[in-house]
């Protein structure tokens, strides 16, 4: 089949390619923007679900687990230091009941014990944009999680039992011909591996196309799949999607090792990269503006200021950067039949509105979404076939 995805965010790439790894499909990606300028590639980049709303649950964790699983592959094959892969350990303050239903998912899960919440009361402190401190009283759990851009010193025990993991830095700093890291601001690494190997493959990239209707793209394709991200509302006409804004900081301070995530609406996070630091965030629903604002810098660096007393003291700045999450009250992942102008039928599939998770969930919903250009797929053939035996 002739497919076109419109949308080359992390969605639409990962869509592509699990398509080119896994039929003959001539599939081309038609999108207005690709890495390094799409959603992901300025956000935090760990797994985790997050901002997923009512997708079912099962779902949620298949995606996720698909996608976990990818990136431990990933990680351990020869080239997961470039793809900017580490494992680190991560303290989750978490805002859903313990334990979440991706806790075996991760490696080495477990909840805190009050003391250690309450340490991170003391040194950490449930905070607001002025800084206040209060101690905490929420449940704390600790994971290893994995995270796209950084890199750790940590020994993990993993989840297999009595199977040690050592990641040191030199491990990972120093992958791919002893050469040390580019000082680059913005990389993704995983993207320029996902291009290459679609290219290789046979898959084409049409960019600087903005499409405003999905159906005069289907008059050149068997297959339209939408993934458009926070932009699906306009051109699918899907009034449940809105912007989650976020603004984050990067700053250099090597000498951060940790994450900490708190999941309030309110709530600050510290993410550690290859060459900087991410501080988060805010969570603004319905807000269109792309540009970074100085009350939100404020806010972010007071709050993990707060939460890491020695995170800022000495840190360069290097910049604000404003992504739009693609709200929705649950992830669209299915079929749709549009009729174009001329009358003739328009196969779509979207898959479109992961929130806070499209990095955590890309790779399952690639997967489902091959699922359902399989079934297209034999439709339209039992459909050639009814058509030839009608002739005969
Ligand atoms: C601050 C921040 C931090 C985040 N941190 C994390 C995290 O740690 N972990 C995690 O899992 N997720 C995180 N996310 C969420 C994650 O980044 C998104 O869920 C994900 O990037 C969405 O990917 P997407 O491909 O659907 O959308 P996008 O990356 O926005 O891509 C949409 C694509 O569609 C194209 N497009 C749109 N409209 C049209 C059109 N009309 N015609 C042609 N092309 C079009 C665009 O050019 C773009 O290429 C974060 C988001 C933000 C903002």
């Amino acid at each position: 089949m002739k497919i076109a995805i419109v949308g080359g965010g992390i969605i639409g790439i990962s869509t592509a390619l699990f398509l080119k790894q896994n039929s003959n499909h001539d599939v081309t990606i038609v999108t207005e923007k690709t890495t390094p300028n799409t959603t992901a590639d300025g956000a935090a980049g760990i797994w985790g679900p997050y901002l997923l709303d009512e997708t079912p649950v099962p779902d949620q964790r298949r995606w996720a687990k698909e996608t976990h699983d990818l990136i431990e592959k990933y990680w351990t094959s020869a080239e997961g230091g470039l793809m900017g892969i580490s494992l680190v350990s991560s303290t989750r303050l978490n805002m859903e009941q313990i334990p979440p239903m991706w806790h075996d998912i991760v490696y080495g899960f477990r909840k805190m014990d009050q003391s250690e919440v309450k340490a991170i009361g003391r040194v950490n402190g449930e905070h607001n944009a002025s800084g206040k401190r209060r101690v905490m009283g929420r449940l704390g759990v600790r994971v290893s999680m994995f995270k796209f851009k950084i890199q750790a010193s940590e020994v993990q025990k993993s989840k297999k039992k009595g199977n040690k993991r050592l990641i040191r830095p030199q491990d990972t700093l120093f992958a791919g011909g002893g050469k040390p890291p580019k000082a680059s601001v913005i990389f993704f690494h995983l993207f320029p591996f996902f291009l290459r190997e679609f290219k290789q493959r046979g898959g084409k990239v049409i960019l600087g196309v903005k499409v405003s209707d999905l159906t005069k793209v289907g008059q050149n394709y068997d297959l339209v799949i939408n993934c458009t991200g926070v932009w699906a509302g306009e051109v699918a006409k899907d009034a449940k999607v809105a912007p989650v804004r976020g603004q984050v900081m990067r700053v250099r301070a090597p000498w951060i090792y940790r994450v900490i995530l708190d999941d309030r609406d309110d709530g600050n996070y510290i993410i550690t990269n290859q060459d900087s630091v991410v501080l988060g965030g805010t969570h603004q629903y319905g807000d269109w503006n792309t540009r970074p604002c100085e009350k939100d810098s404020q806010f972010i660096t007071s709050g993990c200021q707060t939460m890491f007393p020695s995170l800022l003291a000495g840190a360069e700045k290097i910049k604000d950067w404003v992504g739009l999450r693609p709200g929705r009250s649950s992830v669209r992942l299915e079929r749709e039949a549009l009729t174009a102008s001329n009358g003739r039928k328009v196969e779509v599939i979207h898959n479109y509105g992961h929130g806070g998770s499209g990095i955590t969930i890309f790779w399952g919903c690639a997967k489902d979404t091959f699922k359902l250009v399989q079934e297209v797929e034999m439709e339209q053939g039992h459909d050639r076939m009814r058509f030839i035996t009608s002739r005969l």
